[in-house]
C-alpha cells in the first residue's frame, strides 16, 4: 500500500483540484527559506524608461539579466550562450510566436508550414492560430509530414506533456528550407539529466520552469543568426515595445542567487527541486503500479554532467495513460481532478497530462483520489 503523507489539509477534501496547468508552486517553500535575500527594491524613480541597453540590439534587455542568463548555463552546462544573441520575452510563448514570425519573414515562400511530433505542447497549437498568420500555417503533427516547402519544427525537450527526450523528426537534413525552435523549458536538472551542451539556432527558456516564478512571466531566446534575431526583436517591440523592467530586474536577482547556490551543500535548488520531483514520482508510480488500470512512460537513465552521476528523469508533467477504453480527462474530472486532455496534445482519449508542480497537499489529494479511482471504477462496473 503507498504511504500518503500530509493529507491533513481538510478544506481540500472535497474541492475540485486543476492539475491541467504547469503552475509552479511546488517551489514557494524553497524560496520562502531563502527569504530576504531575493527581495528587491525598486524606487518610485526607478526604471521608469523604456530603453535598457541602447548599444544592445534587444533594446530593452536589461543587462544584469542578461549576465545572470550567460552565468547560469555556464554554471548549468546546459546551454552554449557565446556567439549568440539574447532575446527576452515576456514569457517563453512570446518568443516561441517572434521566432516563428521571424523564420517565417525570412522565408522564400509563405505560409510556412509548422509542426510538433505528438504528444506536443497543446499550447503550440493556439500560438500558430490564434492571430490566422497568412505567413505561417500550423500543420500538426511532425511524424510523417512530408509537405514541399518551408518548415519549422518545434522541438520540446524534454517534451511537454510525455517527458521524453527529443530530436527533430523531420528528416530534411539537407533542406535549407527546414528550420527548428528548440524550446528548452525544462532542460534543468531537476528534471532530467543535464547530458549535454545544447548548441542549436534557436534555444527557449522560461524562468518559470526553473525556478517555479510564473507570475513573473520572463522568457529569453538564445539565437545564432542576427537576422533572426533581429526580427523577432522588431516582433516583440510591435507586440509589447519591451518586457517589463521590475520582472528583469527581480528575474536578475533570483538568478544570481540560483547560480550563487547550485554549487552548494545545503542550499541548492536543484538538488532540493530534484529530491521533490523524485519523491513525487515514485508516489505516483506507487499508486499508478497498485491501480492495474493507469500506466505512464518509463525514462532511461543517463550520466548527468552538473550533479557528476546517473540519474533518472522527473518530468515536470506526468503522462498518465489508461489500459481501459475510456475518456480519461473526463473520468479524472467525475474524481475532481482537472488535467489536460490528450487529443489536445494530438494524442487520444486514453492520455491526459497532468501537472507534477502543484503545492504538496493539491499533489497529495490527487494521489488519493487516483488510488481510489479504480475502487469507483469497479463498483461502476
Ligand atoms: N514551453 C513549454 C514546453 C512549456 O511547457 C511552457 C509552460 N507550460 C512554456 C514554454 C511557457 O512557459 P511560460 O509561459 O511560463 O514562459
Amino acid at each position: 500500500m503507498v504511504k500518503l503523507e500530509n493529507m491533513k489539509n481538510i478544506s481540500l477534501s472535497d474541492s475540485v483540484i486543476n492539475l491541467d496547468h504547469g503552475d509552479p508552486t511546488a517551489y514557494e517553500e524553497y524560496w520562502r527559506k531563502i527569504g530576504d535575500r531575493c527581495t528587491v527594491t525598486i524606487r518610485g524613480c526607478d526604471l521608469m524608461s523604456y530603453f535598457s541597453d541602447v548599444n544592445n540590439m534587444c533594446w530593452f534587455l536589461e543587462p544584469e539579466l542578461a549576465e545572470a542568463i550567460k552565468e547560469l548555463h555556464d554554471a548549468v552546462g546546459n546551454a552554449a550562450t557565446e556567439d549568440r544573441y539574447i532575446v527576452v520575452g515576456t514569457g517563453s510563448p512570446q518568443l516561441c510566436q517572434a521566432a516563428v514570425h521571424a523564420l517565417s519573414s525570412l522565408a522564400g515562400t509563405q505560409p510556412v508550414s509548422v509542426v510538433a511530433a505528438a504528444p506536443y505542447y497543446s499550447t503550440y497549437v493556439e500560438e500558430t492560430t490564434y492571430v490566422r498568420s497568412g505567413m505561417y500555417k500550423w500543420e500538426g503533427d511532425a511524424w510523417g509530414f512530408d509537405k514541399k516547402g518551408p518548415y519549422i519544427e518545434l522541438v520540446t525537450s524534454p517534451n511537454n506533456p510525455d517527458g521524453t527526450i527529443r530530436e527533430t523528426v523531420v528528416n530534411r537534413p539537407d533542406d535549407d528550407e527546414g528550420k527548428v525552435i528548440h524550446d528548452f523549458a525544462y532542460y534543468w536538472p531537476h528534471y532530467t539529466p543535464i547530458t549535454r551542451r545544447q548548441d542549436h539556432d534557436i534555444m527557449l527558456f522560461t524562468f518559470s520552469k526553473i525556478t517555479g516564478h510564473a507570475g513573473s512571466r520572463i522568457g529569453w531566446a538564445l539565437v545564432k543568426d542576427k537576422k533572426v534575431a533581429k526580427k523577432m526583436v522588431e516582433y516583440i517591440i510591435v507586440n509589447s515595445i519591451g518586457v517589463s523592467k521590475e520582472s528583469q530586474t527581480r528575474t536578475a536577482k533570483i538568478l544570481k542567487v540560483l547560480k550563487e547556490t547550485c554549487k552548494s551543500e545545503t542550499e541548492n535548488f536543484f538538488e532540493y527541486g530534484h529530491e521533490m520531483m523524485k519523491n513525487r514520482w515514485e508516489k505516483l508510480r506507487g499508486v499508478v503500479k497498485e491501480s492495474d488500470v493507469f500506466s505512464l512512460p518509463k525514462y532511461p537513465e543517463a550520466y548527468c554532467y552538473f550533479f557528476g552521476k546517473t540519474l533518472g528523469s522527473y518530468p515536470a508533467f506526468a503522462w498518465l495513460g489508461t489500459k481501459e477504453e475510456t475518456d480519461l480527462v473526463n473520468e479524472l474530472r467525475r474524481h475532481k481532478v482537472m488535467s489536460r486532455a490528450g487529443e489536445r496534445c494530438g494524442s487520444d482519449k486514453k492520455h491526459v497530462r497532468v501537472s507534477m508542480l502543484s503545492r504538496e497537499d493539491v499533489f497529495n489529494v490527487f494521489l488519493e483520489r487516483l488510488a481510489n479511482m479504480k475502487l469507483i471504477k469497479s463498483i461502476d462496473l
